[in-house]
């Protein structure tokens, strides 16, 4: 027999007038037990309230906006069983709101996962169905893993010999290797002061260059065994589309056409060039610097971006007299200036000179240097290099695909639309990395080519990282994701923040780097973190904190009582979020808010 149940919000906890965000039924509505009814939102999470027992909605007695506790009354219900106590909330930490927008429903399946991640009941249509990856670079290499371990038939097309992209080939990993040996430079010449005298380093570029390749040549190889490993096809020539469902595939003289049922576009970009320069051998963009072909005795950087000044951080510890110019007013123009001025402090004692607002106006090949005519106040009129490295930032690859003939168009920027699939216009083909909207990182391609891949398994996936965190490998490391002081002002967003000097930091001073800081940005409504940087040694690796705590939507308390070992860098996340809640004894008392 049908009972009438008056369904009210359970014990959830310390919280009083917690914001209704969502009403998920309506009367008429027949719910399921355990159904979400309603989403609360507190200060530290979203919580549904779910269907006691299954039923119809008879009445519902709150609307979004509504204040409620413990005990209110929201939903009327017809069930066909004795009322049942009412069930705790769920919390769904699993899907907390969006820092910056109300909360959605959480709990509703089979919808993806926040981190876009289908779910585990997801049905796999794709098993047994194809897909041709073009571009073998970690998004493509990432994407074509992917589809073979959900059972789908893949061709990977690759123009270079090896896989792995630029990223593996000819970017982040031989970089890092690179940096890795100035840094060891540079602290051992550090140490000086403090009592350790080594001497000066003897260099052998050749056995540098042949351990970076080694390093290189491990991945790639390993690369190659997988895709082996996955029965995953893989074709050196270089695609374009000659119709809606095939390419033509090229190396040399060689030339096939290869029909494709479904295709995730994963080709990159390249360096830009300024179109001013003559052609010289001594010019050279990011690929030819780390070919490492000698120490220049003075070097031009052209562009204060992250490539720029990882270069420059590098040769200088070679022994390079680097000079870098950049037409901004501010190096890493992405980044808060309070991090990037730590940074340009520190380059500006190791590199001859640092012009802001300047342009490289002209360059002029003569036998013994490069005479460089620079615009702007800081520079000199004209000086002479011995070799120039290019720098000035990467265009998208999409525009050489044919895009055209698989009836694809490509945004004002050069890039290829997508939705949060990594669907294309065509929802049979995908598009992934650096050649669609959103920063070029690598990282980014691996996560965007793991949804293209699931989605075009069949499976319910989609990108919606709310954080991509930037890494620039200087020394000290810059960096940075999320919400930014700038941005926050720009957007004239209601932000705290909260900052710790690292020169308050016991394992920053015995590592002699007192010279770091960590901010957090918190919204000041809610009191979750939104964003934030790091500029210090290790800030690559301290950034991933920040990160996640930002997709949990974690506010102050949670980081400041998760405990941080000690002594350890990443105890001044901490310290920065206690400086916020005020909470903070490691620093001078804290300013009121
Ligand atoms: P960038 O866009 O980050 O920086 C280029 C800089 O050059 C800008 O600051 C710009 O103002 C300046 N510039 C442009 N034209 C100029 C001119 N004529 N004269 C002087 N300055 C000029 O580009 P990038 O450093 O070349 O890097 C390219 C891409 O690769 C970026 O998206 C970057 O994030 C990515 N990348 C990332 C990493 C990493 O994560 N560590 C490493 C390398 C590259």
């Amino acid at each position: 027999m049908a009972q009438t149940q008056e369904v009210t919000v359970p014990d959830i906890g310390d919280f009083e007038n917690v914001d209704v965000v969502d009403v998920l039924v309506k009367p008429g509505d027949t719910v399921t037990p355990e159904q979400p009814l309603i989403t609360l939102e507190s200060e530290k999470a979203a919580l549904d309230v779910p269907a006691p027992a299954a039923g119809t909605v008879q009445d519902i007695l709150v609307k979004v906006g509504d204040k409620v506790s413990q005990g209110t009354p929201i939903v009327v219900l017809a069930t066909d069983t004795e009322p049942a106590e009412a069930p705790k909330a769920e919390d769904s930490a699993e899907t907390p709101p969006s820092a910056d927008t109300p909360s959605e429903p959480a709990s509703a399946p089979p919808e993806p996962s926040p981190a876009g991640r289908p779910n585990a009941a997801a049905v796999r249509k794709g098993a047994g169905s194809s897909v041709l990856v073009i571009g073998g670079g970690p998004g493509g290499y990432t994407a074509a893993f992917r589809a073979a371990d959900l059972g789908m038939k893949v061709t990977l097309v690759e123009r270079e010999p090896t896989l792995g992209g630029v990223c593996l080939n000819i970017g982040c990993i031989p970089s890092k290797a690179l940096l890795h040996a100035a840094q060891v430079m540079t602290d051992a010449r550090a140490m000086a002061d403090h009592g350790i005298r080594f001497g000066e380093p003897e260099i052998d570029t050749d056995a540098l260059r042949n351990w970076k390749d080694g390093v290189v040549g491990r991945l790639t190889g390993g690369l190659a065994q997988l895709a082996k490993q996955r029965g995953v096809e893989v074709i050196q020539a270089e695609a374009r589309f000659a119709g809606p469902h095939s390419v033509t595939l090229r190396n040399g003289e060689r030339e096939h056409k290869l029909d494709f049922e479904q295709a995730i576009i994963a080709c990159g970009s390249r360096p830009v060039s300024l179109p001013f320069l003559p052609e010289d051998p001594r010019i050279m963009d990011s690929t030819g610097a780390l070919d490492l072909p000698e120490i220049p005795p003075r070097l031009l950087i052209i562009g204060g971006g992250i490539i720029g000044l990882e270069m420059a951080t590098f040769y200088s510890a070679l022994g390079s007299r680097v000079t870098v110019v950049e037409m901004a007013p501010q190096l890493v123009a992405g980044a808060d200036a309070d991090l990037v001025r730590i940074l340009q402090k520190s380059l500006s004692r190791r590199l001859e000179a640092i012009y802001l607002q300047t342009r490289v106006n002209a360059v002029e090949a003569e036998p013994d240097g490069l005479v460089v005519r620079f615009e702007g106040d800081q520079a000199p009129e004209e000086q002479r290099y011995d070799r120039l490295l290019v720098a000035v930032g990467r265009r998208p690859n999409g525009d050489r695909l044919n895009l055209e003939a698989a009836g694809l168009t490509l945004d004002a920027q050069g890039l290829i639309p997508v939705d949060d699939r990594m669907a294309t216009s065509r929802g049979d083909i995908y598009a992934i990395g650096d050649c669609t909207p959103g920063p070029m990182l690598a990282h980014k391609a691996t996560h965007q080519g793991k949804v293209a891949a699931e989605a075009a398994a069949g499976e319910k996936s989609a990108f919606l990282a709310r954080v991509i965190p930037s890494v620039a490998y200087c020394d000290p490391e810059l960096a940075w994701c999320g919400l930014t002081e700038t941005e926050a002002k720009a957007a004239h967003r209601d932000i705290g923040k909260g900052v710790f000097p690292w020169a308050a930091s016991g394992r920053a001073l015995g590592m002699g780097r007192d010279d770091g800081l960590t901010k957090l940005i918190f919204d000041s409504r809610t009191g979750r973190v939104l964003g934030g940087g790091v500029v210090g040694p290790h800030a690559g690796d301290l950034i991933a904190e920040l990160a996640l705590a930002v997709e949990m939507g974690a506010d102050a308390e949670d980081i400041a009582l998760t405990i941080h070992a000690h002594p350890t860098l990443s105890e001044t996340i901490a310290f920065a979020a206690e400086s916020y809640s005020g909470t903070i004894t490691d620093l001078m008392p804290p300013k009121k808010r």
